[in-house]
C-alpha cells in the first residue's frame, strides 16, 4: 500500500515507522528543514539548545514500544527538585522511593505525619490507573477536575501546592495555575514514579532522529509544505506537496493542530500553553542534577536546570549551560528578558556568573488541556474515506502521546 504522511513530528514519525515496518510504501512530507516539528535540538558554538525545555520519561509506554532506550544514550536527572524561597531553599531528596520526603522536606520545621499520608496516597492513587496516555478514560469512579481541586480534595494545604505543585508541576503543564485537567497530573505523577525524568547525551532531538533512522533513506522529503489534499468526490487520493501532486491508497494527517485545521477542517484544540526557554553560557552554579525550582509567588522564571550536569556534550569543555523557562510567551526584547532571568538565578546563586546565549518564544508547546478537554478529542479514524489522523490532539499533549497517536493512526491505516 502507498501512503503520505503529513508533517514528520513525533506523531508522523512513529505512524511511518510502523507503516513501513509492515512493508508499506511511505513518504513523508514535512514542511520545515528538519524532522522532529516540536521536538528538535539546535547546536551552536559547541552548546546543544533543546528548542524549549522539555523532558523523556522512561516509563512513557507508548514511546518506549518504538524508542531504543540504550541507543538515545539517556541522561537521567536526579530525583526532587531543589526549591528557592527568596534566598532559602530546600531540598526535595526522592519523592520517588520515599514519598513521605515531599511532605518532610517542605515542611522540615513542621513536618506532619498527614502530608505525608497524603503524599503515599496521591502515589498509590495515580499508580491505579493503567492507562496509556493522559487521555484514555482511567475508570468511572474519578471525575476529571482541575489538579488544584484534585490535590485540594486529597486535603493539600495551600503551603505545599504553592511552594511545590504549582512550580513543579506547572513547569510540566506549563501552568502554574494548576487548572491542567487532573488526568495530565495522575499520569505523569505514575510516569514520575514508574521510571527516570531524562533526555539524551545528544538533545532531546535524537528522539525524532532515531524514528528517521528506522525509514528508508528517501522516505522524508523536508522542505515540503503540503499546500492541498487531493480528493476523488468524498475521498483523499493524495496530497499536493511543494507543487507537485503525489497520489497514494491512503493519507495521514499528522501536521500541528493548527495547520491540520487548515488543511482539512480538523475540528483539533487550537488554544495553546507557552514557553519562554533562555539559554546561559557559565563557569558552573554547582546546582548538580535536580531541578530547581522558584517556590515564590512573584518572580520571573519557573524553573532551571544545568542542563549540562545532565549530559556533559550539553556544552562545550570547560563550560556550563543554564537552560531557565518562564512560563508564558513575553513579547520583551530578548536582553530585558535575559536580564531578568539573571535577576532570579543571582538571587538564589549570588556568586552565578551568566552569559546570555539564545532565547526561545515558543507560542503553541502543548494544547490547553483543562479538565473535559480529552473527552472531545478528535479520533484517528475520520468520516473522509481516505484519510486518517495522527497528532498529540487525539491522545494527550505529551511526546508519548504523539507517538501512541502515530501507532494508532498506522493500525487505522492498515484495517
Ligand atoms: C517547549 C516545549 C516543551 C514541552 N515539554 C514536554 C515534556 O517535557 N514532555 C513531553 O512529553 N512533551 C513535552 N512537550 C510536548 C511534545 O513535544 C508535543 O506534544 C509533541 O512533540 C507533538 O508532536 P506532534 O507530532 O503531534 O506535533 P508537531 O511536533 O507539531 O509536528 C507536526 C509537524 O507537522 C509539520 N507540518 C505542519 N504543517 C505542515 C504541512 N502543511 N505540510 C507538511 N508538514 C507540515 C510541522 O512542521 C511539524 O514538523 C513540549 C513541547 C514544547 C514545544
Amino acid at each position: 500500500m502507498r501512503v503520505i504522511v503529513i508533517g514528520a513530528g513525533l506523531a508522523g514519525l512513529t505512524c511511518a515507522k510502523v507503516l513501513a515496518e509492515r512493508g508499506n510504501d511511505v513518504s513523508v512530507f514535512e514542511a520545515s528543514d528538519g524532522v522532529g516539528g516540536r521536538v528538535r535540538t539546535d547546536e551552536r558554538d559547541g552548546f546543544l539548545l533543546d528548542r524549549g525545555f522539555q523532558v523523556y520519561f522512561t516509563a512513557y509506554p507508548a514511546a518506549r514500544r518504538h524508542l531504543d532506550h540504550a541507543s538515545l544514550d539517556l541522561r537521567a536527572f536526579d530525583p526532587g527538585a531543589v526549591v528557592h524561597r527568596g534566598r532559602e531553599r530546600s531540598v526535595l531528596s526522592d519523592p520517588r522511593r520515599d514519598p513521605g520526603s515531599l511532605a518532610a522536606s517542605l515542611f522540615s520545621d513542621a513536618a506532619t505525619t498527614g502530608d505525608k499520608l497524603r503524599t503515599l496516597r496521591l502515589v498509590a492513587d495515580a499508580k491505579r490507573d493503567g492507562t496509556e496516555s493522559a487521555g484514555e478514560f482511567a475508570g468511572d469512579d474519578y471525575a476529571d477536575v482541575s489538579s488544584l481541586e484534585y490535590l485540594r480534595g486529597f486535603g493539600f494545604s495551600e503551603r505545599i501546592l504553592d511552594r511545590f505543585f504549582r512550580p513543579f508541576y506547572g513547569g510540566i503543564f506549563l501552568d502554574r495555575e494548576l487548572g491542567t485537567s487532573s488526568r495530565v497530573l495522575r499520569f505523569t505523577f505514575r510516569m514520575l514514579s514508574g521510571g527516570d525524568t531524562v533526555v539524551p547525551a545528544q538533545g532531546i532531538g535524537e528522539i525524532p532522529k532515531q524514528l528517521a533512522s528506522r525509514l528508508p533513506e528517501d522516505a522524508i522529503c523536508l522542505n515540503s509544505p503540503v499546500e492541498e489534499l487531493l480528493r476523488d468526490g468524498e475521498r483523499v487520493t493524495g496530497a499536493r506537496a511543494a507543487g507537485t501532486e503525489h497520489e497514494a491508497d491512503a493519507v495521514v494527517l499528522a501536521a500541528d493542530a493548527l495547520a491540520a485545521n487548515r488543511l482539512a477542517g480538523v475540528p483539533a484544540p487550537e488554544e495553546s500553553v507557552g514557553q519562554t526557554c533562555l539559554y546561559y553560557a557559565s563557569g558552573g552554579l554547582g546546582t548538580g542534577k535536580k531541578i530547581l525550582l522558584n517556590g515564590d509567588e512573584r518572580g520571573f522564571l519557573n524553573n532551571v536546570v544545568e542542563i549540562s550536569n545532565i549530559s556533559e556534550s550539553y556544552a562545550p569543555p570547560g563550560e556550563s549551560l543554564v537552560c531557565a523557562v518562564a512560563l508564558g510567551v513575553m513579547d520583551a526584547p530578548d536582553e530585558s528578558l535575559f536580564r531578568r532571568g539573571i535577576k532570579d538565578i543571582t538571587r538564589w546563586y549570588p556568586d552565578a556568573d551568566l552569559r546570555p546565549l539564545a532565547a526561545y518564544r515558543i507560542q503553541f508547546a502543548q494544547f490547553a488541556q483543562p479538565p473535559g478537554v480529552h473527552g472531545g478529542l478528535p479520533r484517528n479514524r475520520t468520516s473522509t474515506p481516505g484519510l486518517v489522523l495522527a497528532g498529540e490532539y487525539t491522545e494527550d499533549s505529551s511526546i508519548n502521546g504523539a507517538m501512541l497517536s502515530g501507532e494508532r493512526a498506522a493500525v487505522e491505516v492498515l484495517r
